[in-house]
């Protein structure tokens, strides 16, 4: 990704004016609570350093058109307009049902059209929420453009919509709640029922730690339905309890013992568990202890491949040879079946964690993977003017 000012000056080479400014929001990396977001439950994201950039000037002719250095198809679309998803875009385009059906959801808050330059350090599709960076860089600019205030929570809820009616994925809050709320050196706590969240300090290399994301390379085959699958799961499970989700399930081995299916007790027992690491890990965070975050992060990989099955190949492969080269930790991130692994070393065994995961895909034959080292880093801004 090239820096503000040259995406600034790109801007003009396109599109023949200078652009009114640059926003950035950033992509994340939840620490824990996975598939807990649609259950009512809790998460605790923070955003990377790395998302997505947006130069941006105003239109007044009800357009917007988006260009991206990471797409090869420009797209001009009405902002007056139903949902993307419903006007059965060509392939070539569907990148662009993002920031469009952004400008078409936020409409409704008084924005218009936009003319938008998109650039992007954040991989696509690894689980890093490249798409809610998107979503939310768009926001911001959007909102600038045209004068409109929009709190930032009510933003991401805005963010959010446009994901699900617009694109057409049925998508939480966390990852728009995480672009546009997190602060530096912070997790966010994020109450998924109630929408309200709380910073929590972490700054993993000041306890001599270093968390690498593992992006495992291997492509979401099978996440649209598995992840419709497990949704479905959580809510037969909640009906059958007579609770309104399985956050409410407080007593475990009571909902185990009502439940007669054993893939709804599996489903059960990760989710209810899940949400309490999260607790768990507010608490060893807010005493400092990022070392002890490790045994959390086992927990809840073990507890996503055995009781929601939902990893793949790739992440227990990563997370095995971490924990064997002397790693705190590990564990998938995202809703699974590809995407990253999330690994929590020393930071002076972080090279030979690194070594450890490279050797053991190059053993099997397999693409070899990325790594990025994630520092808790700040939420989405407008860059410039500052
Ligand atoms: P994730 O959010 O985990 O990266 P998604 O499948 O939710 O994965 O979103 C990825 C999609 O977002 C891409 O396929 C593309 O359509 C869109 N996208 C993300 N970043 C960009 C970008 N820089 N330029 C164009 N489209 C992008
Ligand atoms: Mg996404």
């Amino acid at each position: 990704m090239t820096g503000p000012r040259a995406l600034a000056e790109a801007f003009t080479g396109v599109f023949g004016r200078e652009p009114e400014g640059v926003w950035h929001a950033p992509g994340r990396v939840n620490l824990i609570g996975e598939h807990t977001d649609y259950n009512d439950g809790f998460v605790l994201p923070f955003a990377l350093g790395l998302g997505v950039s947006v130069a941006a000037a105003p239109r007044g002719d009800g357009v917007i058109e988006v260009r991206s250095r990471q797409a090869a198809t420009a797209v001009t679309a009405p902002v007056d307009g139903g949902p993307v998803v419903s006007e059965g875009w060509p392939a070539e385009r569907a990148w662009a049902a993002y920031p469009v059906g952004v400008a078409r959801v936020l409409r409704e808050r008084g924005t218009g059209g936009a003319s938008l330059l998109i650039d992007s350090d954040l991989p696509q599709g690894a689980g890093l929420s490249s798409s809610a960076a998107l979503e939310c860089a768009t926001a911001l600019a959007l909102c600038d453009l045209h004068g409109v205030a929009v709190d930032r929570p009510a933003l991401a809820r805005l963010a959010q919509r446009a994901e699900n009616e617009q694109v057409g994925v049925p998508c939480g809050l966390m990852d728009q709640a995480a672009s546009l709320l997190c602060t530096a050196g912070h997790a966010l706590l994020l109450d998924c029922r109630s929408g309200l969240s709380a910073q929590v300090p972490f700054a993993p290399a000041g306890s001599g730690m270093t968390l690498l994301v593992v992006d495992t390379r291997a492509a979401h085959a099978l996440a649209g339905g598995e992840y419709g699958r497990r949704r479905a799961e959580c809510e037969e499970a909640a009906a059958l309890l007579g609770v309104a989700a399985l956050r409410d399930v407080t007593d475990l081995a009571g909902a185990l013992g009502t439940l007669r299916d054993p893939v709804l007790r599996r489903r059960v027992q990760h989710v209810v568990t899940e949400n309490h690491r999260v607790e768990a890990t507010v608490g060893l965070l807010r005493a400092g202890a990022v070392t002890e975050l490790g045994a959390m992060l086992n927990a809840s990989h073990l507890s996503l491949r055995d009781q929601f099955e939902v990893s793949w190949p790739e992440a227990d492969t990563a997370v095995n040879a971490a924990l064997r080269a002397g790693a705190r930790g590990g564990r998938m991130v995202g809703g699974g079946f590809g995407g990253s692994v999330l690994v929590l070393t020393a930071a002076d065994r972080a090279e030979r964690v690194r070594d450890a995961v490279a050797a053991a895909y190059a053993e099997r034959g397999w693409t070899p993977p990325e790594f990025i080292e994630a520092v808790p880093s700040r939420g989405a801004r407008r860059v410039t003017p500052a």
